[in-house]
């Protein structure tokens, strides 16, 4: 299918609101303008295969173009295409230029007068007086002949339909710019009154219940989905729409699969869920509608290339300074804000993992280095006088002592992990009694404190 209709296919998801559909990529109306972009290069005698070898001339070639988007004023670009000649040279029947470009160079000729022969000897074809080449709908080609004899030329040709492309283009691309911004900025501050509240739920108190172990649960299962993100080796970095989709679905049927959308102690967990799942819905529309739009101004640009041989593929999107389509951020920055301000505050354990023993650091000396291990482990490196902290190899483990108990950490640890810190008190417990009574000790009826 042609990209045209598969883009205009692509808009019609009924996932995207009409306002959206509105400040789309105008791919058809870009296509149409490029047309024109062609003829009035090709009317100036600059095709693609003219552009590409004068753009880039091998060493020696009397003539150069030079071709830039010029950004000084906010909001519109100007193509600038200027040409460069030595006009010492008898570059009217130079070898190494084309048919065309001579064409185009006869032009100029005509409209300028300039000296493009040899001073001695004119062997190059007489340039018209008048210019019967130039086409009567292009304005006058500005610039002048350097003054005072000198061997070099230079011009800027004016394009009238390659302007009225880019600006086209960049206006659209300034509308999905906003539109991205005013998104952001909703599900962002979705994102933090929804953390609020999911805090207050899984907040352990002594008086009333709290979701913690189930929330806890769900978002385990978000972080394994890696749904916008994957911290994984194997295919780090942010997921591209499809995959992000396939990803929340997975996330969607697991929770289905362990019941753990059902069964909440409050009621308000379960409106909490769904505004959850309501803006990973949201956050990956917004995607999709970003992605297609992107495509479509790639594809624009390629085309672009192709008919004309500027190369502007590369240089649009940074002269465009699209802060938000064409730089991808919208995945970067709500994925990096649902991680630190919603998922985050549900504590879970892996972060709070003995970095020797990998189980809960609990009972957490932090050394003086500022690193945190649990008290049996940093007890075992003690004995074995290994003075150096595993994690930065600083000189931090000999004097620790029960000061560098954190106790802060460790009310925190029993209060949001009492399962996980009573089982390793307990497996503390008998190492120890172990050390103490032999092999056969076993910590059965003995309080843990
Ligand atoms: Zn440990
Ligand atoms: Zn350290």
């Amino acid at each position: 299918m042609k990209y045209a209709r598969t883009f205009a296919s692509e808009l019609k998801h009924p996932d995207f609101p009409s306002q959206w559909v509105d400040l789309a990529i105008p791919y058809g109306q870009l296509k149409k303008c490029l047309k024109k972009v062609q003829k009035e290069l090709s009317d100036l005698g600059l095709g693609p295969d003219t552009l590409s070898v004068l753009l880039e001339p091998s060493s020696g070639s009397p003539v150069l173009l030079n071709y830039k988007l010029d950004a000084t004023n906010p909001n519109t670009l100007r193509p600038q295409l200027t040409v460069n000649i030595h006009t010492q040279d008898d570059i009217l029947v130079d070898a190494t230029l084309s048919e065309e470009t001579r064409a185009f160079l006869k032009t100029l000729v005509a409209s300028h007068d300039l000296p493009l022969g040899p001073r001695e000897e004119t062997t190059a074809e007489p340039a018209p007086p008048s210019s019967p080449n130039l086409p009567s709908a292009s304005p006058p080609i500005r610039g002048a002949a350097s003054p005072g004899g000198d061997a070099h030329s230079h011009f800027e040709v004016p394009l009238i339909y390659d302007g009225e492309f880019f600006n086209i283009l960049l206006n659209n691309v300034i509308k999905l710019d906003s539109l991205q911004a005013t998104q952001e900025r909703s599900m962002s501050s979705e994102i933090v009154a929804l953390g609020q509240d999911i805090a207050r739920l899984s907040k352990p108190t002594h008086l009333a219940k709290n979701d913690l172990e189930r929330w806890r649960a769900i978002f385990g299962l978000y972080l394994d989905a890696g749904v916008f993100f994957s911290t994984r080796e194997e295919d780090h970095g942010y997921r591209d729409n499809g995959l992000a989709a396939r990803q929340l679905t997975w996330f969607r049927s697991e929770m289905q699969r362990l019941d753990l959308a059902r069964g909440f102690r409050l009621r308000g967990s379960r409106v909490a869920l769904d505004r959850f799942l309501r803006l990973n819905v949201d956050l990956l529309r917004n995607l999709h509608f970003q992605e297609i739009n992107k495509l479509a101004v790639t594809k624009i640009l390629k085309k672009f290339d192709k008919r004309t041989s500027l190369a502007v593929s590369k240089t649009f999107p940074s002269t465009a300074k699209s802060g938000k389509l064409l730089a991808g951020a919208l995945a970067r920055d709500i994925c990096a804000q649902i991680s630190t301000e919603l998922v985050s505050v549900v504590p879970q354990v892996a972060d709070y993992l003995c970095p020797v023993c990998f189980t809960i650091a609990y009972r957490p000396i932090r050394l003086s280095c500022q690193h945190v291990f649990c008290i049996r482990c940093v007890v075992k490196l003690q004995r074995r006088l290994e003075k150096h902290c595993p994690l930065c190899r600083s000189d931090t483990v000999m004097t620790a002592s029960p000061d560098n108990l954190d106790p802060k950490l460790q009310r925190f640890m029993k209060k949001y992990f009492p399962k996980e810190s009573k089982e390793k008190q307990k497996a503390n417990d008998l190492e120890r009694g172990t050390e103490i009574y032999g092999p056969g000790y076993e910590n059965t009826e003995c309080s843990v404190m």
